[in-house]
């Protein structure tokens, strides 16, 4: 298939290199360098500009940071709608809201072109690895023949309901996971202040009843470790939180804790930048506390 795909950040990258080993590929993104390297590396087509793009591409794939980017992707003589051809398939990998992502597909419709919100989760490695677990919202039809494409770079493909339900996944997913990444700070800071082991303190939790994906997989080997990666900016959580809490808004739902996470991460998020990963909050605890989770 002719695939283009659009905003090869930390996580966008894996995923179109996964795509270029199987489909004829073309790249674009907004820092251009970026594209031109890709391309080299990965024998795909770097364009110039995203209408030049998805201008051959009967798929067109997009994961920048927000849907509003997204949108803002279509505008102009350079956009990507002057681009698309009718027929084309669209979908948008950002984890994106539901109100824009609707909005993108009923411009997108009278070009003839069909749009789904596929976000993704499973991080930078299972980009990699081809692990991802994809939250496709929009019609049937449009879900059949995106799975063959979402293929390249997931495991678990899902189809969840018409057009925002991806979305509506993707962020309720965030959102439990900033949870757990706050909650985590909180209470292995405090076993360590009270004299229990870091290592000891994981593994027993590990084998018990209050663990999960972050106690599991992100502590052990990024916190314990030291090593503090960064794959995934805290900065996209807390947008990914905001949408959740914007939809429950919305539904009229109480959400106490919710809300209350979400401030936190807010908080986290003024305190330690733009660029500082999402693990940050765990940090920042260890330093109020005046502990290290390591061992
Ligand atoms: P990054 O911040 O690493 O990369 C963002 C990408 O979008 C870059 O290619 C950037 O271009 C481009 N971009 C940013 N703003 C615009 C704009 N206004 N117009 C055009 N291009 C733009 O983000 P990630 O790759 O980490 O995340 C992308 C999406 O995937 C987000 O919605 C995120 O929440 C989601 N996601 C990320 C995961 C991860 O582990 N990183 C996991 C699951 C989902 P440039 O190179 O010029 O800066």
């Amino acid at each position: 298939m002719r695939i283009a795909f659009l905003g090869l950040g930390a996580i966008g990258r894996p995923m179109a290199a996964r795509l270029a080993g199987l489909h004829q590929l073309t790249v674009w993104n907004r820092t251009a360098d970026r594209a031109r390297t890709f391309a080299a590396e990965h024998g795909a087509q770097a364009a110039g500009s995203p209408r030049e793009a998805a201008s051959s591409a009967e798929v067109v794939i997009t994961c920048l940071p927000t849907s509003q980017d997204v949108e803002g992707l279509l505008d102009g003589p350079d956009g990507l709608e002057a681009g698309l051809s009718r027929g084309a398939l669209f979908l948008d990998c950002t984890s994106g809201d539901a109100t824009t992502s609707r909005r993108i597909a009923a411009r997108l419709a009278g070009k003839g072109v069909a749009f789904a919100d596929a976000p993704v989760s499973g991080g930078t490695n299972g980009a990699a690895a081809g692990t991802l677990t994809v939250m496709v919202g929009g019609d049937a039809e449009t879900f059949e023949r995106a799975v063959p494409v979402l293929q390249a770079f997931g495991k678990r493909i899902s189809h969840l309901g018409p057009l925002g339900s991806g979305d509506a996944m993707k962020a309720v997913n965030n959102t439990l996971l900033a949870v757990n990444i706050l909650s985590l700070g909180e209470s292995l800071t405090a076993l360590v202040k009270a004299g229990v082991n870091p290592r000891v303190a994981v593994e027993t939790l590990n084998a018990s009843s209050g663990r999960s994906f972050v106690s599991e997989g992100l502590v052990p080997d990024r916190v314990l470790t030291g090593a503090w990666p960064t794959t995934f900016r805290l900065a996209l959580l807390d947008k990914d939180v905001g949408i959740c809490l914007g939809m429950l808004a919305e539904l009229g739902l109480p959400a106490p804790l919710l809300n209350k996470a979400g401030e936190l991460l807010h908080e986290a998020r003024a305190t330690l930048g733009e660029e500082a990963d999402y693990l940050g909050p765990i940090r920042l605890q260890e330093k109020r506390a005046g502990v290290e989770v390591r061992g």
